[in-house]
């Protein structure tokens, strides 16, 4: 199944955070406060274990996506605490994060293994929301553009040359995310032209501008409108302010 995604995206990643209790008084809280609004697309990726109660709180709600924030990429096999793409499906999740930054910083985790993720989560019918960005210090050093560039390389060597219609990407700098410092959106306009010039290179103009392109870092009901504004950006993923209901609802709907 194909999940294309054209209009806004917001997305909230829960981190370690929430159980399936939680979960359901979360979506209790956010459905109350969150209006419909056909025109953008709601993503949660709650901990894996949180899944089903997310989905029996959304039941109702086509335009709210459920996913997850890490698979592996293999499909099977003796992998010890980790799940795979065909199992996250079969759980009826429709996307997947791959590429976080604290996947990348804290478990290590290399670009190529990031290409396979997202070509496992394809192959499964998942989308993938392939995370980039840049540390402090390869900003500071003028590496901008060739990080963001050898990690969105990874993952469109890694994926089929017609995945591009299912493909989103975020662009997530690691200084910003958690730490209350968020990119300005002219920041946020340079990085995601960069990533941009570079999907038009590998698939085209056209259909290099469907693939949306998320922000992320530290965003808040204060700041998300002026960020979803900047060029280029197509919706934003959230950490800290997804997990408050409220906070997140303004964020939805900013
Ligand atoms: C994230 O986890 O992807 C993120 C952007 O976190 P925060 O919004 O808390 O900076």
């Amino acid at each position: 199944m194909s999940h294309r995604i054209r209009k806004p995206v917001l997305a909230g990643n829960w981190k370690m955070n929430k159980g399936p209790g939680d979960a359901t008084a979360f979506f209790a809280a956010f459905l109350n406060a969150y209006r419909r609004d056909e025109n953008r697309t709601v993503m949660f990726f709650p901990p894996a274990l949180s899944l089903a109660a997310a989905q029996a709180a959304i039941a109702e709600r086509g335009d709210i996506m459920l996913g997850v924030q890490n698979i592996h990429w293999e499909e099977n096999g003796a992998f010890t605490g980790e799940i795979s793409a065909a199992i996250a499906a079969q759980a009826n999740a429709t996307c997947v994060l791959a590429g976080h930054s604290e996947r990348r910083h804290i478990f290590g985790e290399t670009d190529e293994e990031v290409g396979r993720k997202c070509a496992a989560a394809l192959a499964a019918g998942l989308t993938p929301i392939a995370c980039a960005g840049e540390t402090l210090e390869q900003r500071e050093a003028g590496q901008l553009s060739e990080i963001l560039l050898r990690q969105l390389d990874a993952v469109m060597d890694a994926i089929p040359d017609d995945a591009d219609d299912r493909l989103v990407v975020a662009y997530e700098p690691v200084w910003a995310i958690g730490t209350g410092v968020n990119a300005t959106p002219a920041d946020a306009a340079e990085a995601h032209g960069v990533l941009r010039a570079r999907l038009a290179e590998r698939y085209g103009r056209r259909q290099a501008g469907a693939i949306p392109i998320l922000y992320g870092g530290s965003v808040k009901p204060g700041n998300a409108a002026d960020l979803l504004a900047a060029d280029g950006v197509d919706g934003l993923l959230v950490g800290g302010a997804s997990l408050e209901p409220l906070a997140f609802a303004k964020i939805a709907s900013a």
